[in-house]
Formats: structure tokens, sequence, C-alpha cells
């Protein structure tokens, strides 16, 4: 009931200031009475307009209550203040006691210091702030949140006069002002590697909202109810296209997809914004800017990803409610372009034509984003997390973006042009040739024969099998399936992509790793771990064995999935033998209940554990009695072993992998191997670095796994090598006290001929 006369209270103020807006006078007197009617309705003895001007500068545009002489005087930059603050971090602030704020900057010619409460919020328009709007009062008064809400709205009808380039010059308007058109460098994080070139097209399909207050809510909400449905058919209708079909992945994330389209939480923000007064389209842009500024403050990159789906939704439904389904995909588009948005959803990325599209340069985005995952299945080239990439990039600029560096070239000149062409085709050249040692066996010149198995755990990798060469999957990281989904796969679902798996895999090996979540692997759908040291903390074989049920039932679908053939499987961070038995026990009960049931079963079932955690070492006999295979996962066994975060970059430098030590500790792991017939392999990062994976066969592995792109140089380093010399160089090399052998080993290497 209060809520209702709440909406109607809103929409009559709404329809005041709108009809101030169509009104006569000039911008200036616009606004003068509109701070006016602002303050007396939400009862404030304050109410202000900041407007931004160039240099970022917030201006006092118009004030009921602060002293006139402030207005056109008093100037904050962005950041500076509380009304600075609320323009840097696009967010809301209500504070009973303002002036006990740290941030607080007191300018005597307002005549401030008597007004105790202080409410603002940032007057937005697509994304970027034009301004800021507060009401303060002279006691002390909690705003409530619904209050904050209502001035955020009122904030909507104020952003169409700031943007109208009455109150300030349009020019000001211009965020890249001033910057020109000089060659322009912008670095970011690297979403996906390699380089590529072209000329940009802003992906844009954000709508910018001319009419904010609404004649009729009901007329509105019919509006919204008809563009939701028409964007739902839109989505299924992609679901249905043939080539998505085929392709797991990301089938997985449309339905996710589909799942916030039917989101009631979402919608219902949405149609209350309509009941406040709020136009169809005004409403999203204000849910959009909820969602913006909620994903600026959230620093899970899971949940991150959720509300940048949830941006790419609004997206969309903007579109339909415009009544056009199109974005730039549609549009004609450069042969080779360089797409640049400011966060994008994975949907939207497949819109476009996938032979054109050589790079993506986006504001938002981590690694795990799921238009990340869709790019790399792609193989083009993202840098993430570019400060104003929108503003700073013009549509039809010529574009460089460098995956590897994390750094996006904006007009570059004719020698980094030139640079980068060279680049690419000696990139291309390289490829070639790898394409060339494909078919040709690892083996080093005294024919010593070496396994190379890739890394993978998304379907999209299995061509790789083909592509390199490869003899098989020596780790299939099962998480990342998981990690994709919005919800825990079932036993069934679990199945169909380990069968898939298997079967693309054809006869060659797959060794499957159970959940390694934790760390920094989370699930979306899991409660987040409050860990102190995640990586450290409760993950892979701990959540396994304490959870049971996840464990037996990804064994139950692997066990059903290798049906006819061999089941190789490993658990990840076990720190004890004991903790091997209770798994294997686990295990043992799922092929007990699989036989019971009659169903077929695979031809054999191998064991393996993957050593990460170096107490283990210290029960090699007991451990190796037990296993049909060791995998050393030296990611983490060195940052163990070392005592040293490897995600830290103050110790990125300070221990090596190739050092006396970890060379000599995994030696001495090989040979007892070796003593107790058990194969070992090693799948962490070092494997697939040619000179880190000279060492190690010098000092006895014959099974190193990898990521697809090693798979070339590896074998071109083995196929160059003498291993006989390379071994005795080894054994006398590890007694040396240096910090890192890498220099000794790199000089071997050039004398020898062997190309790392
Ligand atoms: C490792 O720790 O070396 C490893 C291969 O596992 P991950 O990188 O998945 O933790
Ligand atoms: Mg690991």
């Amino acid at each position: 009931m209060e809520q209702g006369a709440a909406a109607t209270g809103s929409r009559r103020l709404l329809r005041r200031l709108r009809d101030v807006m169509a009104g006569s006078g000039t911008a200036q007197q616009r606004l003068d009475t509109i701070v006016r009617l602002i303050a007396a309705d939400v009862v404030a003895e304050v109410c202000s307009a900041y407007i931004m001007r160039a240099g970022e500068v917030l201006e006092l545009f118009a004030s009921e209550g602060l002293r006139p002489e402030a207005v056109h005087h008093t100037r904050l930059r962005v950041g500076e203040g509380l009304v600075g603050a609320i323009a840097a971090n696009a967010r809301p602030l209500a504070l009973a006691d303002a002036q006990s704020h740290p941030d607080f900057a007191y300018r005597p010619e307002t005549g401030e210091e008597i007004y105790q409460s202080l409410m603002g919020v940032p007057i937005l328009r697509s994304g970027r702030v034009l301004g800021v709007l507060v009401v303060q009062n002279r006691t002390r008064r909690n705003y409530s949140d619904d209050e904050v809400e209502a001035l955020q709205t009122i904030a909507m009808v104020l952003a169409e006069l700031a943007a109208s380039g009455d109150l300030v010059s349009p020019i000001e308007l211009q965020p890249s002002n001033g910057i020109g058109l000089l060659p322009l460098r912008l670095d970011g994080i690297r979403l996906n590697s390699g380089l590529a070139m072209g000329i940009a097209v802003m992906h844009e399909p954000r709508i910018v909202v001319h009419q904010v207050v609404a004649e009729d809510p009901e007329t509105e909400l019919a509006r919204l109810r008809h563009a939701v449905s028409a964007m739902q058919s839109a989505i299924d209708a992609l679901l249905a296209a043939s080539d998505m079909a085929a392709s797991g992945e990301h089938r997985d994330i449309l339905e996710t997809y589909r799942m916030f389209a039917e989101d009631r939480g979402w919608l219902n923000r949405i149609t209350e914004a309509i009941r406040s007064g709020l136009t169809a389209e005004a409403a999203v842009q204000k849910v959009q800017d909820d969602t913006r500024v909620r994903m600026s403050q959230i620093t899970d990159p899971y949940l991150r990803e959720r509300l940048a789906d949830l941006e790419d939704l609004a997206n969309r439904l903007q579109q339909h409610l415009a009544g056009r389904e199109t974005s730039a995909a549609d549009s004609e588009l450069p042969e080779e372009f360089v797409l640049v948005a400011r966060s994008m959803g994975p949907a939207e990325l497949l819109d476009y034509d996938r032979r054109c599209l050589k790079a993506l340069v986006l504001e938002e985005g981590s690694p795990t984003a799921h238009v990340a995952v869709v790019a790399r299945a792609l193989d083009i080239p993202v840098v993430g997390r570019v400060r104003d990439a929108v503003a700073r990039i013009d549509a039809g600029d010529p574009v460089v973006v460098d995956g590897f560096e994390a750094q996006v070239f904006i007009r570059p000149g004719e020698d980094i042009q030139q640079a980068v062409e060279a680049n690419i085709e000696t990139r291309r050249m390289q490829r070639e040739a790898y394409a060339v040692v494909r078919t040709q066996p690892a083996i080093s010149l005294d024919r010593v024969p070496i396994n190379l198995h890739l890394n993978g755990g998304l379907l999209i990798d299995l061509p790789h099998l083909d592509e390199t060469g490869a003899s098989g999957i020596g780790l299939y990281r099962t998480e990342l399936p998981f990690m994709i989904r919005s919800s825990f796969p079932t036993v069934e679902q679990q199945t169909a992509i380990y069968r898939r798996v298997l079967e693309q895999a054809g006869d060659r090996p797959v060794t499957f790793r159970t959940l390694d979540i934790g760390g920094d692997k989370l699930l979306p759908y899991l409660p987040k771990l409050e860990d102190e040291n995640p990586a450290m903390g409760w993950r892979a074989i701990r959540i396994a064995l304490d959870r049971p049920a996840m464990l037996r039932h990804q064994l139950r679908a692997l066990i059903r999935a290798a049906e006819g053939r061999e089941l190789r499987v490993k658990f990840p961070m076990v720190a004890e033998v004991a903790e091997l038995e209770q798994a294997r026990a686990i295990l043992d009960m799922e092929i007990e209940r699989a036989k019971r049931s009659g169903a077929g079963m695979p031809a054999a079932v191998k064991v393996g554990v993957m050593l990460e955690v170096p107490a283990l070492l210290w029960q090699l006999p007991a451990l190796l009695r037990r296993l049909d295979f060791l995998s050393v996962g030296t990611n983490d066994l060195v940052q163990f072993l070392f005592a040293c975060d490897r995600g830290n970059p103050r110790l990125a430098e300070r221990y090596d992998a190739l050092s006396p030590a970890v060379l000599g500790l995994l030696r001495q792991l090989s040979s007892t191997c070796a003593e107790y017939g058990v194969p070992i392999s090693l799948c962490g990062e070092m494997a697939g670095d040619p000179l880190d994976a000279m060492a190690l066969i010098g000092i006895g592995f014959r099974t190193l796994s990898m990521a697809p792109a090693s798979i070339g140089p590896v074998k071109t380093m083995i196929r160059s090598v003498h291993l006989g010399p390379l071994e005795q160089f080894m054994a006398g090399l590890l007694d040396r006290p240096d910090h890192s052998l890498r220099p000794y080993l790199r000089a071997f290497a050039q004398d020898h001929g062997i190309v790392v």
C-alpha cells in the first residue's frame, strides 16, 4: 500500500520535471526550477546539481539552499570531496553525518557547514557520469534505500538536460576531448594471447534513452512484457541454430543466459522502476546502471561475470524495446576488424562473422568470463580491463591487439604496423613449421621416444589432439565444464561430457582429474569460501572427501562413460596416503555399484594422484605400491616447496623451477618411480617450455603434458637433442649452489644446437 503511494508520488514529481524540461526558458533556468522542485519534494533544505566539465571537474551549476554566489564558482575534481567521490565511483552516498566523513571537503563559499546530512547520486547516461545530484538536510537524517532509489530515478531526468549540450558546450561532453588523433597505447590484462590487427568496430548495441518519463505505466509494462518475450524467443532461436548445437560449451553458456532472461528478480526490478514513472527503456537503463555499480563493488570474479551477462541481456532487451534487433554485427563490417566493447556477453560475440573478427578489446572482463571462454574457442586475441577503451577508440581506427603483452595500439604508426605484420607473418611461418612436425614422432636424435600429452578441460580443446599430433590427454581438468555452468551438472550430464571426450580422443588415452575446485577455481553455484589462504585451503581432494556425494557422482559418471575402454583417473592435491585410500574406497564402492547394476564396465581402471603437496614425498614407497601412475603438478608443488605464492608478483623472480632443489627432487622422484615400476608424468606449466622440458627429459622424464600450443615447440626441441650427453651434463649440474640452473642449460642448448 505504502509502496503504491510512493510510486504515485514519484510519478507525480517525474511528470512535473518533464514538463519543466519541455517548457520555456534557458537550460540554466530550467535547471534552477528543477533543483527547487526536488528540494521541496524530498523535503530537504538543499538540492544542488553539479555538472561535469572538461578536465573532469564538477561545477556547481544550480542550487536551492546553498549560497547563490557559490553557483558556477564551486568546483571539485572527480574524486575530491563527497561529490567527487560519488562521481569517481558512479555510486550513491547517503550519510546522516556527512561532515565527519573522511572524504568531506569543506567549501566556505557554499555555506554548507550548517547542513549535517547528505544524499547524492551520480547523473548517469549510457554508463558515463555527467554530474552529481545532491540533497542536504540541516538536521541529522537517515535516508532510506527507497529515498536513494527515488533520487536516482530523478537523476535520470536530469541526465537528459546534462547531455543536451545546452548547459555546457557539446565539445566539453566529448569524453576523448583533447586526446586527438595521436597514436595511443592502452594497457589491460591478457584474456587470450595472440596478435592481430584490424579496423575498430564499436560493438555499442546500447541505446541512448531519450524519453525517460512515462505517460502511462500500464502501457510501458505491456511494452516490457512484449520485448521480454521477443528476446526470449530470439535466444531460443540462437540456441537452436545448427552450428551452436554442435559445440557443447557455447550451448551451456547460452543456457545460462536463458536462465537469466527468465530471472524474476531482475525483471521485477525493471517492473518496479516502471511503476515509479519511468518508460520501459529508462527502467531497463536504471537497472543496468545499478548492475554496473554493483559490478564495480564486487571483486568475486564469478559474480562479476554473472553481472556482465545481465548487462548483455539488458542491452538485448533495449534492442527489442526499440523494435530493432540489430547490433553492429548486422551492419556492413570491414573485412578484418577488431571489436571494441565496454563489456560483452558470449552470445553477442557469436553474432559476429567469425572469419572477419580478428580481436576483441573490452573495458571489463576476466580470464574466466564466458566471453573469454568463447573467444579462446574462436582463437582470437582478447585484452580486457582496458580503461576507457570505448571512449578513446573511434570506429574506423586501425587497432593492433597484442594479447601476449595485454596491450592495444590505436592508430599505430607505420613502424608499429610493419613490426606487427612481420610478427604475424613469423608466427604464421612458425605454426606452419610446427604443423610439419605434427606427424613426426617426438623422438630424440639418439632415438629415445618421449610421450607428449595435452592438458585440456573443454570440448573445444579436443580437436587439438589431431592438430598437434599429441598422443593423449595427460590432464583433463574436469572442473572447467563445471565452472562455465550455472548449476551442478547431473550424473547424466557429466556422463555425456566424459563420453564425448573419450569418443573424440579415439584410442588415445585420457587421464581425468577429479574436481579441483576451491583455490582460485570457484563454482558460481557453490557458496564462496572464506579461506584466508585459498591455495592452501579447502580445495580439491579435501572438498571431495568432506563432501563425498560430489566425488561419488563424478566417479559414477566416469565409470559409465568409459564403458568398454580404459578409465584413467587421478586425484588432485593428495597430501597423504590415507587420503588416497579414502578416495580409492569411494571409487571401489562406485565400481561395485556399477557391477551390481549390470551396467557395462570399463575394460580397466587405472588410478593415479597428482603430486602437488610436498608431504607426500615422504610416503613414496607406500604411495607407489598403491598407484598405477603418478603425475607431478609442478604449478602447485613448486609454490608449496618454496612457500612462495605463485600469484604474488613480488616473488615472481624469487625462485625458479629450474633450481637445484626442484630439479634434484624431480630427478629422485623419477628414479624412485622407475624402481617401483610406476609410470610418471609431469603436467605443470614447465612441461610446455622447451628449455624446462629439456631439463626434465635430462633427469629422466619421458612423459610430459602441456597446453596445445606448446606441443610444436617442445617436439621441435626433442627432435634436436642427443639425450645421452644431456643426461650426463645434468648429472654434474645438480650439486651446484646456484639460485637457478637456467643459464647453464641455455648455454648447453646453444652449444649443442638444441632448439629451445
Ligand atoms: C599443477 O598444479 O601443476 C597443475 C597441473 O594443476 P593446476 O594448474 O590445475 O592447479
Ligand atoms: Mg594444481
